[in-house]
């Protein structure tokens, strides 16, 4: 397949790139860099079956020459508002990738006939009451909060994608990611795997946001690529929850990295980091997927930081 990636040059959108030509396609990346990293991709120049667009998704987009799918990443995706490149400090861009972009990406789909597959997220659940989050739950969500940006334009997203489906009868796919970690996530995002890494490799203590009650599940890089990409071979149209199912405290999380790392600085919490709407629970129900995809993740927590260590050392200027 000839394959457009949207968001290219971030973190999730380089590592499926390398995947796809791995796996024999041919890859136009497209990226306005607004979080992402040239970087990120620099070890691709010179392939011939990769090619570049600078361009910001919100816009009409044209791509020469044929296209057989178009996956559509381009969003930031870090919630936390200390930092640049969080959602909460790019709003009307968050919201124009997720509303605009997605319009515009499922129409250059319309136009060449090509399968498409939206990076939608667990923040479309909100803040759950349900647990662990099936594919059902139709969330709990502030329309208006800051993560709302975020929030409500993947939903729009989601909505216009099955609307593509169902009245132009395109042949879509949504993933919905769970938190995800790895090489090549942006140091300064402020997500909590690079913020607690690098405290950790720094030798400061680790910044606990609120009590550290609340949990999230972590899915390593590899684990998720390979579900998205099963997900693209099927005819599943409706959403797909990828994510690990392991569910972990904050707390206990940061005194994972801190053992790991051998950092000694200890833990300290600080309250009101977040402001409103930080979910207190979240676990994906991976059920479908691994009846659907055969998918489930292999790779443990442990693991998945030893070898993401490395990166952040080298970011570190620690290697
Ligand atoms: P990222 O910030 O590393 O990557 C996003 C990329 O999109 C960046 O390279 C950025 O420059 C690009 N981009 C943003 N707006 C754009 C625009 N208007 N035009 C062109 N490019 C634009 O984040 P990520 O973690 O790789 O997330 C990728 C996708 O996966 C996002 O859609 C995000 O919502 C989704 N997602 C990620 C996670 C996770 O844990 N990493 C979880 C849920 C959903
Ligand atoms: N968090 C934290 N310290 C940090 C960064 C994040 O305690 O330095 C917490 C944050 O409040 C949230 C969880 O870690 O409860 C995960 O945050 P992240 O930004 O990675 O993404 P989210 O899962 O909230 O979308």
């Amino acid at each position: 397949m000839r394959i457009l990636v949207t968001g290219a040059a971030g973190f999730l959108g380089s590592h499926l790139c390398d995947r796809l030509l791995a796996e024999g396609h041919s890859v136009v990346g497209m990226d306005n860099f607004i979080t992402g990293n040239p970087n990120n991709l620099a070890h691709l120049a010179g392939n011939q079956d990769f090619s570049f667009i600078r361009h910001d998704v919100s816009n009409f987009i044209f791509v020469p020459g044929k296209l057989d799918a178009v996956l559509h990443f381009a969003s930031p995706a870090s919630p936390n508002p200390n930092s640049p490149f969080g959602y909460v400090n790019l709003p009307i861009q968050t919201m124009k990738a997720g509303a605009l972009g997605t319009h515009n990406t499922l129409g250059i789909a319309r136009t060449h006939q090509a399968r498409f597959l939206l990076a939608s997220t667990s923040e479309i659940y909100g803040d759950p009451l349900e647990h662990p989050q099936t594919e059902s739950y139709w969330g709990h969500v502030d329309p208006i909060g800051t993560r709302s940006v975020y929030d409500e334009a993947k939903r729009f997203a989601e909505a216009l994608t099955m609307a593509y489906h169902r009245f132009h009868d395109i042949n879509t796919r949504i993933v919905r990611i769970f938190n995800t970690y790895g090489p090549r996530m942006h140091i300064d995002d402020g997500r909590v795997v690079p913020n607690f890494l690098k405290q950790a490799l720094c030798g400061d203590p680790l910044t606990i946001y609120g009590d550290g009650s609340q949990t999230r599940a972590f899915c390593y890089v590899d684990d998720l690529i390979e579900g998205i990409y099963r997900l693209l071979l099927s005819d599943e149209h409706m959403p797909v929850n990828i994510g690990n199912p392991v569910e972990t405290s904050i707390l206990e999380f940061a005194q994972l990295i801190n053992d790991v790392v051998g950092n000694q600085a200890g833990i300290i919490f600080k309250e009101g980091q977040r402001g409103e709407g930080d979910p207190q629970r979240r676990q994906p129900d991976i059920s479908k997927a691994r009846n659907i995809l055969g998918w489930e993740p292999k790779i443990d927590l442990e693991t998945g930081l030893e070898r993401t260590i490395p990166y952040f050392k080298e970011k570190l200027g620690l290697a």
